[in-house]
């Protein structure tokens, strides 16, 4: 890994940096005890497991079983790459890395993605000049004046102006010496169909740049002035731009939401805009697509475990739709959403230039939770006639369906078996009908089904007594001469925690080293194992360690002393098919030492 950034800095970076301030910037963290607690942004999960350690610099999910250090972390959740991970905290902390020798190919691959950055922060820079003093920009200021939209927030978006034209962009890149083909790539121009060349992919449009939680220029949004289609035209993902992962407006929002623990999510940029004009800065908007579950779980990371989510529609009908469409996010997600629908003909906009921001903010309290506006919108379509209220059931049964959490499923039944006059437990039965019958396709949908029993992280790695020991040697390096006379490794039977341990024993070579070490997904298991076992609460001490090695030995020998049959039938019956094939061939050992022992003295070995 990292061939090109010496070990040291790596190690100096980690230093320097908090891990808990990292996390801290994604994740709602609280301190409890020694660590610092949170919602895991890498499951769904309603009480927090995600514990980071800022003594150890380590994170790790209870959960889940994910795990790691600060590097780590930044990989997983920000999706970097190694070198990544280290350039940006190098740049966080101030510690320069050394230029240092790149092959052409990690150049172009490391420098891909600050280039298309570096080329939209250029490019937001000149449609911004464009819309406040170019000519061209005319009927755009003119349509944002028209909208009301106030130079102040204008500017704090940066919002620009795409003038008319096929190749604006294209000649001041061209002028600027920036090779086309990336800002293809940077989805920012198009190649001619026909003939050569390359236009610009926004044209006549008012231009929304999209900032990551960074506030770097990712992506663009244009919309027409007019009446033309289409009405809104994004960029196209590319390297440094996932839809599914972007919110609009994130970067301005993030403080006020984890501040407020609210989110208020609309559908355009717009909206976005005029929550802000109005003073509401805890908006975000999600760029033409449905939400999806990266978006909940991000979200989720400002807003904490309390945190609410408010869906703003302009109409009953995209609300019911959006409701339903993002409903099992949300439960699975455990992020308590509610939908606020405006009058019709309102869009946010003209709702609080009507009636005020406060109006807005008291219907936002107002709003219904998402599952009984879809319960009272099925009644107001289907009507309470007999046939009326079986469709309703109809309606909902999926989507309740859809809640892990056993007291919100319970709490909406009820409200369900009031508002239709249906017994509850002939509501309990639909849902368990409709959630068996998705539950064959496996598509994610029979939440209803019991809980997990087990998780990956939890279930890894060996007895209770030999995880202790590992986590002692992490955590109490002292004790190691200790563990090294009894050669207490040698005794442990988990392949997993005999690795680290004897990594520790070797000072942390083996596992690093090239050679032996294990590879993909055994070694990410160890890493994990490692990173949960650094992280186990224990004020450890060299009474209490030694207290634990002899206990570990005493049990081997008496284990040891348990005769053979014995122990066979106890792997068995604990389908512990490792241990029952390592027990069988000591015992095929055992009868072979046994055989030549009785032809040397002719008695039987009086072990067995
Ligand atoms: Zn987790």
């Amino acid at each position: 890994m990292a061939s090109f950034i010496p070990e040291e800095k790596i190690v100096e970076i980690r230093e320097a940096c908090n891990i808990v301030e990292v996390v801290g910037e994604t994740v709602v963290l609280k301190k409890a005890g020694k660590n610092y607690l949170g919602l895991c942004p890498f499951h769904a999960e309603k009480t927090p497991s995600f514990t980071v350690s800022p003594d150890k610099q380590m994170f790790y999910c209870f959960g889940c079983g994910e795990g790691g250090n600060v590097f780590t972390f930044l990989m997983k959740q920000q999706a970097m790459t190694f070198p990544e991970a280290v350039k940006y905290l190098a740049d966080r902390t101030g510690i320069a890395l050394p230029e240092r020798r790149q092959t052409p190919e990690q150049k172009r691959r490391l420098s891909e993605k600050e280039a298309i950055l570096e080329l939209n922060e250029l490019t937001m820079g000149l449609y911004q000049k464009t819309l406040r003093q170019d000519p061209k920009g005319q009927p755009a200021r003119d349509y944002l004046a028209k909208r009301r939209f106030q130079k102040d927030i204008i500017d704090h978006f940066y919002i620009g102006f795409a003038p008319a034209g096929w190749d604006n962009l294209t000649r001041y890149f061209q002028r600027r010496g920036v090779p086309l083909e990336l800002a293809e790539r940077a989805g920012l121009v198009t190649r001619r169909k026909q003939g050569q060349g390359y236009y610009d992919r926004f044209r006549e449009r008012i231009i929304f740049p999209i900032r990551d939680n960074r506030g770097r220029v990712i992506a663009f949004g244009g919309r027409v002035l007019d009446d033309a289609l289409p009405k809104y035209l994004n960029s196209p993902e590319t390297d440094v731009y996932r839809k599914s992962r972007s919110l609009y407006g994130l970067d301005k929002a993030q403080a006020r939401c984890r501040a407020t623990e609210l989110v208020y999510i609309v559908e355009g940029y717009f909206d976005v805009m005029a929550l802000h004009q109005n003073g509401i800065h805890n908006a975000v908007g999600t760029l033409g697509t449905a939400l999806t579950t990266d978006h909940a779980r991000l979200l989720r990371g400002y807003i904490g475990q309390s945190g609410q989510a408010i869906l703003v529609f302009d109409s009953d009908e995209a609300g019911i739709k959006a409701a339903h469409r993002s409903i099992d996010i949300f439960a699975q997600e455990f992020v308590e959403a509610r939908i606020l629908v405006l009058p019709t003909g309102h869009d946010p906009d003209t709702y609080m230039m009507t009636y005020g921001p406060e109006a807005f903010q008291e219907k936002a309290r107002d709003a219904k939770g998402i599952m009984p506006f879809l319960i009272d919108a099925a009644i107001e379509r289907h009507g309470d006639s007999m046939e009326g209220r079986i469709k309703v059931l109809g309606d909902v049964a999926e989507s309740m369906a859809a809640f892990q959490d056993p007291v919100a499923r319970s709490v909406y039944i009820k409200y369900l078996a009031e508002k239709v006059d249906i017994d509850e437990t002939a509501i309990l039965d639909r849902i368990r009908q409709v959630s068996a019958k998705a539950r064959p396709n496996t598509g994610g949908r029979s939440t209803f089904s019991a809980p997990q029993t087990s998780s990956p992280g939890k279930r890894s790695g060996g007895s209770k007594i030999e995880r202790q020991l590992i986590a002692m040697m992490l955590q109490f390096p002292d004790i190691l001469p200790e563990v090294r006379k009894e050669n207490i490794v040698g005794l442990i039977d988990d392949p997993h925690l005999k690795a680290i341990g004897q990594d520790i024993i070797n000072g942390g070579e083996s596992l690093t080293a090239s050679g032996a070490r294990p590879e993909g997904h055994e070694r990410e298991a160890i890493r994990r194992l490692r990173a949960q076992l650094s992280l186990i609460e224990e004020a450890w001490n060299y009474k209490g360690c030694h207290s634990l090695i002899h206990q570990f030995v005493l049990t081997k020998k008496r284990r040891e002393a348990v005769p053979l049959e014995e122990q066979i039938r106890e792997a068995e019956r604990s389908h512990d098919e490792k241990r029952w094939l390592q027990l069988l061939e000591e015992k095929q050992r055992r009868v072979k030492r046994d055989r030549e022992h009785r032809c040397k003295t002719g008695f039987p070995n009086e072990v067995d």
